[in-house]
C-alpha cells in the first residue's frame, strides 16, 4: 500500500501538548505524523475558552519565544485582553485572553495543515509497538501499523477517562468523546507509575436567558495587548465583555443539602482534583465560613450566545446544577446547554521521565501534558513543545535540550514534575519560580529565542524580527547613556516641571529613567527622541529601572549554577556514601536525580546530604 508508514517522530493525540509537540518537530525538518482521534478537534479546548493568566501567559509566551502555534492562535482567536497584576511589578504581571474556541480551533488548524514535514491522520491509537526497551512504533483502531523509533503521547484526559455527573458515571475522553480504553490498557501492562486524576467542567449557560443589567460588566483593557511577540491588535477579531455576579447564601444551601448526590463527596471519585480550580461544592465544603462567591460569565465566541460561567464548576446532578444555577442573581431564567461534570483519568508519575520528557524505561517514549499530571492548556502545551523538540533531537542524533529554572518557566515545571512528581494536577503560579524576575513574561524572547534558533524551532522570519529587536535594544540604552542632561537646560527644566525632580548636577537619561518617578514615554517625549516599538521601549524602561534587582538575581543565578549542573551518574550507587542515611539513600535511590541541583530539591534531601554528594563526587573524579 502506497501509504507513509514510517516516520522520525509519530505524536498520539491532537490537543494541546500534541499539537505543539507535532509542530515543534516538523518545524526541526523531521518526518513528523499527528495521529488523533478526530481532526476535527485539534486544538480544542475542553474546558474554559481562556489562555494565559498569572503564571500560564509565561508558559505560552514562552512557547511563543520558541516558535509555537499558541500565542499567535490566541491573538487571532482572542475576543477579551487583559494584563493582570498591572499594577504590580513586571515579574507577576500576565496576559489573559478570552478566545472564541472556533476561532482558536481554526488558527491552530490552519497552522498545522500548512506546516511542512507534518502529515496528519485521523485513527485512534489503541496500541504501541515496543522491542526490548524501545519504542518502535503504533498500531490504529483499524490495525494500520506506523513505525518510528520516537513516539510522543499526549492523550489527556482521555486514558480510561471516566465521566461523572451525580452518581452516574460513563466511560468518554470529555463530553462527546470517546475515552482511550485499549491504549490505557497497553500503557499500564508497562512497568510506568500510574495514577488517577480527576477535573471538571460548569454547566454552560445560555446568554439569551441570562439578565445582564444585574451584573458587573467586565471590559477588556485598552489599548488591546497581544499574546505573541510578533502580534498586533489589528489581528484580533470583534472585542467583547465579560460579566460578574455572585453566588449566594441560597446557592450554598441548595449545594450543601445535596452533597450526598455528590460523586465526590459519596466517595465514587477515586481521583484528586486541582486544588486550584475547585468545583463550586468543593468550595462550600472547604470554605464554609464564605457566603459568597465570585462568578465570571466568560462569552464562548462571537458566533454563539454560549457563556461559560467561570467558579462554579460542579459534577452535582442535573437537577441539582438547575437549582443552584438559577439561584445566582442574574441567571433566575437560565437556560444549561450542557451540563457540567467532572472526569477521571489516568495519569503516569513524572518522576518515571528524563528532563526530555522521554520515559527512563522506554527509549524513544516520550509524554507530555495532561497525562503527566498537570492541569491546563498552556501547561499542556509547554511540555509539549518540549517533548516535541527532543523527539526531533533523538530523530537527529543530537543532544537532548531543557531550558534550566533561571532560564524558563518550562525549565520550572519540568524539574518541578520530574523531581518532585505530584499528588494533585500542576498548575503553574509566578510563585513556583526562585528567580521571577528574570522570567518575565516580556523578556520570554530575549530568553529563549537564541536558543530556539540553534535547536531549529525559529523560522527565518522571526529570526530576523527578533535580531532586529535585541538590536534596538541595546541602540537606544547606548543612546540613552550618551545623552546627558546639563542643569539650568531647557531638558532639565522640562524635567523638573514634569517629575518634580530638579536636577542639581549633570546625568545622562539612563540614569534619569531608572529613578522611580520617571517614565520611558514621557522622558522620550520630553527629550524628542526614543523609540516607537512598544516592545523595545517596555524592555528599555524594565531593564533600567530594575537594574539593580535583576543584577543581584543573576549573580545568585551564576553562584548556584556550577554546582546545580554537575551531573549525577545515573548508575551511582547511593549506598556507597557514608555519612548520608539511610532514608537519604534510598529517596536518591528511588529518584535517580540527573543532576545535584535536581537532587537538592527532593523533600527530605538536606543541603548537608548535597555537600556530602559534592563531596563524593569530586573525590571520584
Ligand atoms: P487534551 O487537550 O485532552 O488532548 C488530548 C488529545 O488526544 C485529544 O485530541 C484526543 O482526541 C487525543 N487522543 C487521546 N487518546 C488518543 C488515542 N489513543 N489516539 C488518538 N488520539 C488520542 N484545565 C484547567 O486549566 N482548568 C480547568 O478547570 C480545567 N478543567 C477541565 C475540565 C474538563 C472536564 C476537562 C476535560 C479538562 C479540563 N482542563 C482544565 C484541562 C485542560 O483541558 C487540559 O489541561 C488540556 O486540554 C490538556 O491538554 P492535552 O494536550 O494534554 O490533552
Amino acid at each position: 500500500m502506497d501509504f507513509p508508514s514510517r516516520f522520525d517522530v509519530i505524536v498520539i493525540g491532537g490537543g494541546h501538548a500534541g499539537t505543539e509537540a507535532a509542530l515543534a518537530a516538523a518545524r526541526m525538518g523531521v518526518r513528523t505524523l499527528l495521529l488523533t482521534h478526530n481532526v476535527e478537534t485539534l486544538g480544542q479546548m475542553s474546558c474554559n475558552p481562556a489562555i494565559g493568566g498569572i503564571g500560564k501567559s509565561h508558559l505560552v509566551k514562552e512557547i511563543d519565544a520558541l516558535g509555537g502555534a499558541m500565542a499567535q492562535a490566541t491573538d487571532r482567536g482572542g475576543i477579551q485582553f487583559r494584563v493582570l497584576n498591572s499594577r504590580k511589578g513586571p515579574a507577576v504581571r500576565a496576559t489573559r485572553a478570552q478566545a472564541d474556541r472556533v476561532l482558536y480551533k481554526a488558527a491552530i488548524r490552519e497552522t498545522l495543515e500548512n506546516q511542512p514535514n507534518l502529515w496528519i491522520f485521523q485513527q485512534a491509537c489503541d496500541d504501541l509497538i515496543v522491542e526490548g526497551e524501545q519504542v518502535r512504533g503504533v498500531v490504529t483502531q483499524m490495525a494500520l501499523k506506523f513505525q518510528a523509533d520516537n513516539v510522543v503521547l499526549t492523550a489527556g484526559t482521555f486514558l480510561a477517562g471516566l465521566i461523572h455527573i451525580g452518581l452516574e458515571n460513563h466511560a468518554g475522553g470529555r463530553a462527546g468523546d470517546p475515552p482511550a480504553t485499549a491504549l490505557a490498557r497497553r500503557l499500564r501492562e508497562l512497568p510506568l507509575r500510574v495514577g488517577r486524576l480527576k477535573t471538571g467542567t460548569p454547566p454552560r449557560i445560555d446568554g439569551r436567558s441570562v439578565d445582564f443589567s444585574v451584573m458587573t460588566e467586565q471590559p477588556g483593557d485598552t489599548p488591546i495587548p497581544t499574546m505573541s511577540f510578533l502580534g498586533s491588535a489589528e489581528q484580533h477579531p470583534r472585542q467583547v465583555s465579560c460579566w460578574i455576579t455572585h453566588t449566594n447564601a441560597r446557592t450554598h444551601e441548595i449545594i450543601a443539602a445535596n452533597l450526598d448526590r455528590s460523586p465526590m463527596y459519596s466517595g465514587v471519585i477515586e481521583g484528586v482534583g486541582p486544588r486550584y480550580c475547585p468545583s463550586i461544592e468543593d468550595k462550600i465544603h472547604r470554605f464554609a465560613d464564605k457566603d459568597s462567591h465570585q462568578v465570571f460569565l466568560e462569552p464562548e465566541g462571537l458566533t454563539t450566545h454560549e457563556l461559560y460561567p467561570n467558579g462554579i464548576s460542579t459534577s452535582l446532578p442535573f437537577d441539582v446544577q438547575l437549582e443552584l444555577v438559577r439561584s445566582i442573581r442574574g441567571m433566575e431564567q437560565a437556560h444549561i446547554v450542557r451540563p457540567g461534570y467532572a472526569i477521571e483519568y489516568d495519569f503516569f508519575d513524572p518522576r518515571d521521565l528524563k528532563y526530555s520528557l522521554e520515559t527512563k524505561v522506554i527509549g524513544g517514549l516520550f509524554f507530555a501534558g495532561q497525562i503527566n499530571g498537570t492541569t491546563g492548556y498552556e501547561e499542556a502545551g509547554a511540555q509539549g513543545l518540549l517533548a516535541g523538540t527532543n523527539a526531533a533531537l533523538r530523530a537527529q542524533g543530537r543532544d537532548s535540550w531543557c531550558p534550566r529554572r533561571d532560564e524558563a518557566y518550562l525549565g520550572v515545571l519540568v524539574d518541578d514534575l520530574i523531581t518532585l512528581g505530584t499528588q494533585e494536577p500542576y498548575r503553574m503560579f509566578t510563585s513556583r519560580a526562585e528567580y521571577r524576575l528574570v522570567l518575565r513574561e516580556d523578556n520570554a524572547d530575549l530568553r529563549l529565542t537564541e536558543q530556539g534558533r540553534a535547536l531549529g524551532l525559529i523560522d527565518d522570519q522571526r529570526w530576523a524580527l527578533f535580531e532586529t529587536k535585541r538590536e534596538q535594544i541595546e541602540l537606544e540604552h547606548q543612546r540613552l547613556k550618551a545623552t546627558w542632561v546639563q542643569p539650568g537646560s531647557t531638558l532639565a527644566e522640562a524635567i523638573g516641571q514634569r517629575f518634580g525632580s530638579a536636577l542639581t548636577r549633570e546625568y545622562n537619561l539612563l540614569n534619569l529613567l531608572a529613578r522611580p518617578e520617571i517614565d520611558y514615554a514621557a522622558l522620550a517625549g520630553l527629550s524628542g527622541s526614543g523609540v516607537s516599538d512598544p516592545q523595545v521601549a517596555e524592555q528599555v524602561e524594565i531593564q533600567t529601572k530594575y537594574a539593580g534587582y535583576i543584577d543581584r538575581q543573576r549573580d545568585e543565578i551564576e553562584r548556584l549554577r556550577a554546582s546545580e549542573d554537575t551531573a549525577l551518574p545515573a548508575d551511582l550507587d547511593y549506598s556507597a556514601i557514608s555519612g548520608l542515611s539511610r532514608e537519604i539513600q534510598l529517596k536518591l535511590s528511588q529518584a535517580r536525580p540527573q543532576t545535584l541541583g535536581q537532587a537538592s530539591r527532593i523533600p527530605g534531601v538536606t543541603p548537608a546530604a548535597v555537600s556530602l554528594l559534592m563531596i563524593f563526587l569530586k573525590k571520584r573524579a
